[in-house]
């Protein structure tokens, strides 16, 4: 029997959008992980709403995902409902606000601002994953971070209630958001003030540049997860592994990269999660031993740890 769903006199039948058993490792760029109990990829404000209530419903536990690439998943894969964002994709510009919906990829939505001729989010470019992964995590580089650029983000809570939240510079820090640590916060949409600018040509080189300078430090050269570690205060995390000399050590087919020493990359393709985990742990014990520092993660664990 198809479950329907009435939502602003439409019926949503969510039979077709659930998907049971899903496998996670095909989208994590690190290539590890579980399955999914159940996924859904939500198009719209309604089919989202469906979703959770069908989960509140039901006491489904819900994970929510964009670009899987700052997301360490189980390899006992994720209890519950997986949303996963990469069909909410609409994005519109109202003067100089540039509105995108959370799982069009912040690299796209970076071209399509520059193509509007509004700049500001630029050096940000080459960033993988999603616009709603860089609001939860307040994603950054080269100097601006996206908390910087926003205005309001739009977000659904597990009641299927929408809401808006005007973003303030200060609410943001360091790979931190008021999202961050809360799983009971849908990000839908988020508007940017960005600059109109009069020379799209030299915002088009920054970005240009700066994914460029991502390649050749080989940031895409092997599946990963970016930076494992935040960078402790007044440091950095891969300043600070390199002086430990644990460039190369491996758990299986994960292995801390020689490149960039707060990568972990799966070098063979053969890594499962638990080895990626056991690998960030010795890293964490070595550096403790050594440095008396303790890094702090920047990945999120998802799933059945
Ligand atoms: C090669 C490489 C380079 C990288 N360089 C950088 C860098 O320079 N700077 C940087 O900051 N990061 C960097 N990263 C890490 C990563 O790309 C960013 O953190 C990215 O913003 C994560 O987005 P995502 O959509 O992939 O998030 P996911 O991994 O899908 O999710 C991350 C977290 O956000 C939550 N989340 C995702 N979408 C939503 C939503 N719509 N609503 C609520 N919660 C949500 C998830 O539940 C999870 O807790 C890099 C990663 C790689 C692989």
């Amino acid at each position: 029997m198809p479950i329907n769903v009435r939502n602003s006199g439409e019926k949503i039948n969510l039979e077709e959008l659930l998907v049971p058993n899903l496998s996670l490792s095909q989208f994590s760029t690190i290539h590890t992980g579980g399955k999914a109990d159940l996924a859904a990829y939500p198009t719209d404000f309604e089919e989202l709403r469906a979703l959770l209530l069908h989960a509140q419903t039901n006491g489904l536990d819900v994970t929510i995902l964009g670009g899987f690439s700052n997301s360490l998943i189980s390899d006992e894969g994720i209890a519950g409902l997986t949303i996963i964002t990469a069909h909410l994709t609409r994005k519109h510009i109202q003067g100089e606000m540039f509105c995108v919906r959370s799982g069009l990829s912040l690299d796209r939505a970076i071209d399509f601002a520059l193509e509007a001729g509004l700049s500001g989010l630029e050096m940000l470019g080459g960033i993988p994953g999603s616009v709603g992964g860089a609001i939860y995590g307040n994603a950054g580089a080269n100097g601006v971070q996206i908390g910087d650029l926003l205005y309001y983000v739009d977000y659904m809570t597990l009641d299927g209630k929408m809401h808006r939240m005007q973003i303030h510079s200060d609410d943001f820090s360091y790979r931190h958001s008021p999202f961050s640590e809360t799983h009971d916060k849908i990000i839908y949409e988020a508007g940017f003030r960005l600059d109109p600018t009069v020379h799209t040509s030299e915002a088009r080189k920054n970005k240009d540049d700066v994914k460029q300078k991502r390649k050749d430090k080989g940031h895409y050269e092997n599946p990963s997860l970016g930076s494992i570690f935040a960078n402790p205060p007044g440091t950095h995390a891969g300043q600070l592994i390199e002086e430990c000399n644990l460039a190369g050590i491996n758990v299986g087919g994960a292995m801390l990269s020689n490149r960039h020493c707060n990568f972990i990359i799966n070098s063979n393709g053969k890594a499962s999660s638990s080895d990626v985990h056991s690998l960030l742990k010795q890293i964490q014990a070595e550096v403790v031993q050594q440095k008396g520092i303790l890094l702090r993660p920047e990945i999120q664990f998802i799933g059945r740890w």
